[in-house]
């Protein structure tokens, strides 16, 4: 097998998610996988979210005495910085919050702190963009291709150079799927300027299954999706596998790896996140 990790799996922890800890570990065993990462939601830096985060946490702790293949992770949105303020002002409660017209493109930030994560005992973290958060009710206008582009290339810019994220997770993943069609609408170089701040700055990037298998994507759009990993993999950057499995974790990988082969992935190629970069 090509893929033998998968470092993107939510619990039921996260609030869209239904997995529980014994599944996903009972499930990579049967699996094969030598080691699964549980990387659930810390989108916001509100009550609801720091509570999951915590509760996620010391379930894989007491978890790993009997699954010790199971490895803490958290999976990152970009946030608008105005939004994280408001939160720590207003005690935790992102209620009343209104977005600024001025100062926008607003400057990004993530839930938690590098203290806090290492306080919970995370290990690593996926970094993924979802939404704009570039202007006010950015999530409304979402479907101009260049705009977006740009703004996904501005957010995966900034995950690819913060100390807090590990893996570019999903990377170009859109919740319009406005780019699905053809892959080529992305400029070039925006790979090429993403994949060298990944590079020098030592972090993976990740192979998510869903490009892969879900219905929105082409046939024409996976092949170059996995074009474009083989680009970033032969650039020196390290490939990660990600099943972003929400509920009914399983195996995948007759899915996925036609097409990795098909791009000039082999055994070894898709690794694990080494010893050295994992946190604590
Ligand atoms: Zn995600
Ligand atoms: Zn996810």
């Amino acid at each position: 097998m090509i893929i033998n990790s998968d470092w993107h799996i939510h619990s039921e922890y996260s609030f869209d998610a239904s997995n529980t800890l014994s599944e996903i570990a009972e499930s990579a065993l049967s699996q094969g996988l030598c080691r699964v990462g549980i990387a659930d939601h810390a989108n916001y830096n509100d009550n609801k979210f720091l509570s999951d985060i915590k509760r996620s946490a010391e379930a894989v702790k007491a978890a790993n005495e009997k699954y010790p293949h199971l490895v803490l992770g958290v999976e990152f949105t970009p946030i608008a910085k105005p939004e994280y303020d408001y939160a720590v002002l207003h005690n935790g409660s992102r209620d009343g919050y209104v977005p600024p017209e001025e100062g926008t493109p607003y400057p990004i930030e993530l839930a938690l702190t590098k203290e806090e994560m290492l306080s919970l005992g995370i290990r690593y973290a996926v970094g993924a963009s979802h939404w704009r958060v570039d202007s006010p009710r950015a999530h409304v206008y979402q479907k101009d291709i260049s705009v977006c582009a740009r703004e996904w290339y501005r957010q995966q810019l900034f995950m690819a150079t913060d100390e807090r994220v590990t893996i570019l997770g999903h990377p170009w993943y859109h919740p319009e799927h406005i780019w699905y069609e053809d892959f080529s609408v992305i400029p070039h170089s925006m790979h090429m300027d993403i994949g060298h701040a990944l590079k020098e700055n030592g972090k993976y990037i990740e192979c998510n299954k869903g490009f892969f298998t879900d219905y929105v994507t082409t046939e024409k759009f996976r092949h170059q999706y996995a074009d474009f990993l083989r680009e970033m993999f032969e650039m020196g950057i390290k490939v990660t596998f990600g099943s972003d499995f929400h509920a009914d974790f399983h195996d995948v990988r007759d899915l996925v790896e036609p097409y990795l082969k098909a791009s000039g992935f082999k055994e070894g190629d898709i690794c694990e996140v080494a010893e050295e970069d994992l946190w604590q």
